[in-house]
């Protein structure tokens, strides 16, 4: 019986060392598979109807339990982790993104993390986004104004891969950033066009159908991954609402639904919605252990993959 509960994080689950992209940022397929055995030999792998059940009901959670969450909706996750996890009759909890999915099209999110694994030389990363922000207007002293006053700090990323991903999704103005990332990807990602990259990088209306009839969960991500906390109460709403309508079209739960905020980021605004719209899990990116019965069911904090022995 317990009263706390761990939350993990997944994002890239594959085979990376030797792959097309060996500098990606993610989880070796094989270390993926040893942190599961450390889970099943120490903690109780919970489900998501378990943690609503928990927040809400007086349903007592087994010793240790540990809830497996995955990000983005990567092709990634039904070609690697479903596998995984049915074999050892586990559920996974999906987070997957509607317009990548809709729409065929390559979120900035995702376009940043192959720039950076296609270029890891950061001088020439940081020399050719200032390049690019002095060809779209900004001036070399608004620049240093940006260096100067955004928060560099990351658990992961130097301070000029943080401050490049920063600008790069958030700090710019949309269409700008937009067409530096764009630009920035032609220059140091050798991809396929953007539609078969994002086959290859996203699961499909069809992929997502199977992790539901396979008995994994599937919840909210957005439909863009913008930083909601930027957005005022209506464009936070939107983003919200369209990907409720294609979590409903997809046969995902849209009551007593659960929620993963892009980058974490969630302000006042985010919380309203979501209480209106029968929300009944948020899980963030603060680091830390919920505890049930204590912690607010929308603002539930979560470890990295990075955090356990892999
Ligand atoms: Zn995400």
């Amino acid at each position: 019986m317990s009263r706390d509960l761990s939350i993990v994080m997944y994002h890239y689950v594959r085979p990376i060392s030797n792959s097309k992209y060996p500098n990606i940022k993610g989880l070796e397929i094989d270390s993926f598979k040893r942190q599961l055995d450390y889970f099943q030999e120490n903690n109780s792998i919970v489900s998501a109807e378990d943690v609503i059940d928990a927040s809400y009901n007086s349903k007592k959670l087994p010793s240790n339990p540990v809830w497996l969450t995955f990000d983005d909706g990567y092709k990634d996750h039904i070609k690697f982790v479903l596998p995984e996890l049915k074999k050892r009759g586990l559920q996974g909890s999906f987070f997957p993104l509607a317009r990548p999915i809709i729409r065929g099209s390559l979120l900035d999110v995702n376009a940043i993390q192959f720039i950076l694994d296609g270029m890891t030389d950061e001088k020439i990363l940081i020399s050719s986004l200032k390049e690019e922000c002095l060809n779209h207007g900004i001036s070399e002293k608004e620049y240093y104004k940006l260096w100067n006053s955004l928060d560099k700090r990351s658990r992961y990323d130097t301070e000029s891969v943080t401050f490049f991903k920063r600008l790069l999704q958030r700090e710019l103005h949309l269409e700008i950033r937009m067409s530096i990332v764009s630009r920035l990807f032609k220059k140091f990602v050798k991809a396929a066009a953007e539609n078969d990259f994002c086959k290859e990088l996203y699961m499909s209306e069809a992929d997502i159908k199977q992790l539901i009839s396979e008995g994994m969960y599937v919840g909210s991500h957005t439909y863009n991954h913008y930083w909601l906390s930027s957005f005022n109460y209506n464009l936070q709403l939107k983003e919200i609402n369209l990907s409720m309508e294609f979590l409903e079209k997809i046969g995902a739960p849209t009551k007593n639904w659960i929620m993963c905020y892009p980058y974490g980021a969630y302000n006042k605004d985010t919380l309203r919605i979501l209480k209106k719209l029968n929300c009944a899990i948020g899980i963030t990116c603060k680091v830390g252990k919920v505890t049930l019965g204590k912690s607010d069911p929308l603002q539930y904090s979560r470890f990295d993959t990075n955090d356990y022995p892999q």
